[in-house]
């Protein structure tokens, strides 16, 4: 992790700030400069955690914060502990504590035990930059608090990082919802996220989500989220990533596209290959669209790669989709407020049906893809290939990326459809 100190700027120092409100300082604002109310709050929480109060975000002060980014710590069960004095002792709430140590029996304490303690906020931030990290962390951390969500990942990225997901539920229904094909899209990430955080604490609760009893869902649906298809590209975007190889090989190919801003306009992954023009959908009509239109070489966006499925994380994509029987997929992108469904002249059963209901829960448009940018994206090879509803969500209203102002209205439009993807098939 980068250090950061006074006048440092950026999302990893919204990160510290994030941490910071919720490790007893709230009134901090979280706006990514490293001010002197910044300064103040980091030497006052090193003091508290036995670090030198230098002010600095090296990495001992980091380790002592990044749990308030996994949303949780651990805590090994000591003479004379109680669920009841260890959720004291962090703050915490018993309830989060029982539902993360399902097979620890509270009137049994053993000394040694190791226990997850939860922290009393909620996990999903909507007010930050989103990077890999935080993708990673959250999707942990939701693992954590929620055993009974399962977490893994289904490859990784040109840079290596892991790409992510969740599953709820046990049901013979299989679902698909991936988000952030796009790096400059990433606000897509933390709608499936919120929704994740949500859906898990519906369950917990025993509760509804958008009308439907979480336990129902669980039981009938097998949920797979995959929140960040593009991590590098995300991580570049959020001007996480600002050096080394891959980020210089990505301004020197954004250098040749100088009506592109850069990194904002960066779409593609970290090696300029668009991730949505991958798919073995008539790719070779992608191909002679996207070429009549300059994108000849890896490019920020709307380059289709030397090939279908070169780039790892498309076909991660493909592999998994592979190796499940999906009867609905979402693709959240970003942005219009438009439901795309349809390709060529496929029309898979209900999907229209499907769409219009989408339309009518979010105030989205449903709308049929333009004939250029109607090949090789993941829906399209989706509806070509099991002939069964697959959707295009573009999210928010602008231009990419959006503001993070934008996310509650996103998430209120967008439940419905994150429900009805279950429930309506
Ligand atoms: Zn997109």
């Amino acid at each position: 992790m980068d250090v950061l100190r006074f006048g440092s700027r950026g999302t990893l120092v919204e990160y510290v700030q994030l941490a910071l409100t919720r490790a007893g300082y709230p009134e901090l604002r979280v706006d990514g400069v490293f001010g002197a109310r910044t300064l103040d709050a980091v030497r006052d929480f090193q003091q508290r955690n036995r670090l030198r109060p230098d002010g600095v975000v090296g990495s001992r002060t980091w380790n002592q914060l990044i749990p308030y980014l996994k949303g949780y710590t651990t805590h090994t069960v000591r003479a004379g502990d109680t669920f009841f004095r260890i959720a004291q002792t962090y703050g915490t709430d018993i309830r989060r504590i029982m539902l993360a140590n399902p097979t620890v029996d509270p009137r049994n304490l053993q000394i040694g035990t190791v226990l997850y303690v939860p922290f009393n906020f909620t996990l999903v931030p909507t007010q930050v930059a989103y990077s890999s990290m935080l993708n990673a962390w959250i999707v942990e951390g939701l693992g954590v608090r929620y055993p009974f969500l399962r977490t893994g990942s289904i490859g990784q990225s040109v840079m290596g990082r892991e790409l992510v997901y969740l599953r709820f539920g046990n049901g013979e229904k299989e679902i698909f919802y991936n988000a952030a094909h796009h790096a400059n899209e990433w606000l897509t990430t933390p709608v499936l996220l919120q929704f994740a955080e949500q859906y898990a604490d519906s369950y917990a609760e025993g509760s509804e989500i958008g009308g439907a009893l979480a336990a129902r869902l669980f039981r009938e649906y097998s949920l797979y989220l995959l929140p960040m298809v593009d991590p590098d590209g995300v991580d570049l975007v959020t001007g996480v990533l600002t050096s080394g190889g891959f980020y210089n090989r990505a301004r020197r190919i954004a250098d040749d596209y100088s009506q592109i801003p850069f990194p904002n306009g960066w779409k593609a992954n970290i090696a300029g290959v668009d991730l949505n023009l991958q798919y073995p959908a008539n790719w070779e009509e992608a191909k002679r669209i996207k070429y009549e239109q300059g994108f000849v070489s890896p490019a920020p966006r709307d380059f289709v790669g030397s090939a279908p499925l070169v780039a790892p994380e498309s076909y991660a994509v493909y592999q998994f989709t592979r190796a499940h029987d999906f009867l609905l997929t979402l693709s959240y992108h970003s942005q219009g407020e438009i439901i795309y469904w349809k390709y060529l002249d496929y029309e898979p059963e209900r999907s229209r049906e499907i769409a219009d209901y989408f339309g009518e829960v979010s105030g989205y448009a449903v709308e049929e893809t333009p004939y250029a940018s109607g090949f090789a994206g993941y829906k399209d090879w989706f509806i070509e290939t099991y002939n069964r509803p697959g959707y295009t969500i573009e999210v928010g209203i602008g231009t990419s990326p959006l503001p993070v102002s934008q996310f509650p209205k996103i998430y209120r439009d967008n439940l419905g459809i994150l429900v009805g993807g279950m429930t309506q098939i």
